[in-house]
Order: structure tokens, then sequence, then C-alpha cells
């Protein structure tokens, strides 16, 4: 089950909703290849289905830049096989640094600086589970 939050700055009107969390959809590699976009992941994601000691890990996960704090919401995956190891990271849209995967609490401030105003903090509420 994922989790919904939305992320609100203390300073200004910055709001963001993020998904956090295992989704149905993330049950089998099979299915998570189906809703890929980018073509080279699906790709990657098929050869580890096609070999029998794969084991993975996936979930939707916050991501940050540590140079300018942009924010992004992608699915974390990690495949592990005998003979290869994948393990997804993301650059930042606006400076391509490599991002951080954060991790969110309810009710509280994540260790994110707002990426609009730069001086806000951002916190955390839960809204909904999602599946
Ligand atoms: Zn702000
Ligand atoms: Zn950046």
């Amino acid at each position: 089950m994922g989790e919904a939050y939305k992320l609100d700055c203390d300073t200004c009107v910055f709001t963001k909703n993020i998904f956090v969390g295992f989704g149905f959809s993330y049950m089998s590699l099979e299915s998570i290849a189906s809703f890929v976009q980018d073509a080279a992941l699906k790709r990657c994601i098929e050869e580890f289905t096609g070999n029998p000691s794969t084991r993975y890990d996936a979930y939707d996960a916050i991501y940050v830049c540590p140079v300018c704090q942009d924010i992004r919401n992608e699915l974390f995956i990690e495949m592990i096989s005998d003979s290869s190891h994948y393990k997804i990271s993301y650059a930042c849209p606006k400076c391509a640094s490599v991002m951080e995967q954060e991790h969110i609490e309810n009710n509280a401030h994540v260790h994110l600086s707002c990426p609009a105003c730069e001086k806000g903090k951002l916190k955390a509420t839960f809204y909904m589970d999602w599946d």
C-alpha cells in the first residue's frame, strides 16, 4: 500500500502532492514494465524478467536535488540477478545533479528546502492511502 502526502512550504504558497510506497502495480516486473515510459528502462526490466534469479525492489519515492532543492516524485527500482545489478538514478531536470532519495513522515518537517522560495521548509501531511 502506498501513501499520499501533501507538501506545504511554511514560508510561501508552494504546495505539491506526492505519492510514496508500494502500489498494486509493483507486484511483478511484468506489470512495472507495462507502465514504464522510458524505453531503455523498459528493455532493462525485460532482461531481468527473463532471468529466474532476479530479485527486485520497487516503490514510489521522492527525490531531491542536493544543489537546487528541486523535487521529483519517481519510481525507485533496483534489480539484482546472479549476473547483473541495476539501480535507478535520476538527474535533476534543472541542474543535472544526481538526486537523492528522501524519506517522509506524517506531520514532520522533511529535510527539504522549498524549491520555490528556497528559504522555507516543507512539511508533509498524510492525506490518503492508495494502491
Ligand atoms: Zn517556499
Ligand atoms: Zn538541481
